[in-house]
């Protein structure tokens, strides 16, 4: 079947699903305190219609799909999802991208539905500052989560690390020591301009440049390891178990010149690019009983609205040329 290309000739073969919008945690640059207003239950897709999606993706060259949300460990059944999603001919790889808080409970279901990979998010070794971050004391189950991941053989375990200047950039070189001896692969994320987190100045992001500048200032050179054709340039301090990544989404060009990926809202949008409102939406036409040639049609033309770059960078940062003004949560990071 003809491969899904966009029209700046990238091959789509990376689809991030969220599965729903509702979090069990309030971090302070992705949701209000108070939470948002959820979307209504009907609004939210059903496996079945994720699953129809994704049965028309992959065979169109999708190889790697990644759950998210919201937090997708409160949705019930996805360990049931997960099964019916490796069924599907042709793909390759199914990961999880979790606050990790139910996880230790919910490794095991999720290990023998066939998940290959986790990724958890944690921006701060230290209780208190976990606790001000994400508005809850869950620290110690975050961080069980990471040894129940490693025990049930998610491999690799990635740990996302939202880098925000005045509050873990004194963190860099532990978050890299975590790599010293445990096959872990942290990953840095430079701090995006989305809902929440638009409040935050230019000077509170961190670029990989400077992240890498500090982690070799403690552990000496970082090694390239890979091109992986994820978003991440991946690096290894000389002789350690596990790995370094660094998400440039503000501050290199080759983020989006390499970008592979299409997402899904938890109410069914195609969203080309997390950083723009650009959308089509898949549910309510699939609720009127769209054929599946036409689904199909209408996946290739929100293919097609892909740009070529999401227009931002660091300078730009305060004037967001085609910023985007949706929460993380609702579309899945
Ligand atoms: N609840 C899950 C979790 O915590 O991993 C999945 C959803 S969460 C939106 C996915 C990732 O997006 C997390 O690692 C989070 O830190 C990151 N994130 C949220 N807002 C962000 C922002 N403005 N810039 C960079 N990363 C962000």
């Amino acid at each position: 079947m003809t491969p899904l290309i966009d029209t700046h000739h990238r091959r789509i073969k990376y689809l991030r699903i969220s599965v729903t919008d509702r979090c069990n945690f309030r971090c302070r640059y992705c949701m209000p305190e108070g939470g948002i207003e959820w979307l209504p239950h009907e609004s939210i897709m059903k496996y079945e219609e994720y699953l129809r999606i994704l049965k028309i993706c992959i065979p169109r060259g999708v190889e790697k799909v990644r759950i998210t949300g919201g937090e997708p460990l409160v949705r019930k059944g996805l360990a049931d999802f997960i099964e019916s999603v490796k069924e599907i001919d042709g793909l390759k790889e199914l990961s999880l991208t979790t606050n990790g808080v139910l996880l230790p409970q919910q490794a095991p279901d999720l290990k023998k539905a066939g998940l290959d990979r986790v990724n958890i998010s944690l921006d701060t070794l230290d209780r208190d500052k976990f606790s001000y971050i994400t508005r809850v004391n869950a620290f110690a189950q975050v961080r069980e989560s990471i040894t129940a991941a490693l025990k049930y053989e998610f491999s690799p375990v990635k740990i996302n690390v939202v880098a925000i200047r005045g509050f873990n950039d004194d963190e860099i070189p532990a978050f890299a020591a975590m790599t010293l001896d445990s096959p872990v692969e942290v990953r840095f994320i430079e701090l995006m301009p989305m809902g929440c987190a638009s409040r935050y100045g230019d000077h509170e992001v961190i670029s990989s440049e400077e992240i890498k500048d500090i982690v070799e200032g403690r552990h000496g050179t970082m090694v390239p390891v890979e091109y992986t054709q994820g978003p991440a340039s991946v690096f290894k301090i000389q002789g350690s178990q596990g790995k370094i990544g660094l998400i440039g989404a503000m501050s290199e060009f080759s983020f989006c010149s390499t970008c592979n990926r299409i997402r899904i809202t938890a109410n069914g949008h195609l969203r080309p690019c997390l950083f723009s409102n650009d959308h089509i939406d898949l549910l309510t036409p699939m609720r009127q009983g769209i054929s599946d040639t036409g689904l199909e049609e209408l996946i290739e033309e929100g293919v097609r609205k892909k740009q070529r770059s999401h227009g931002m960078c660091l300078s730009h940062h305060a004037t967001q040329p085609q910023g985007c003004d949706a929460l993380m949560n609702t579309i899945g990071g």
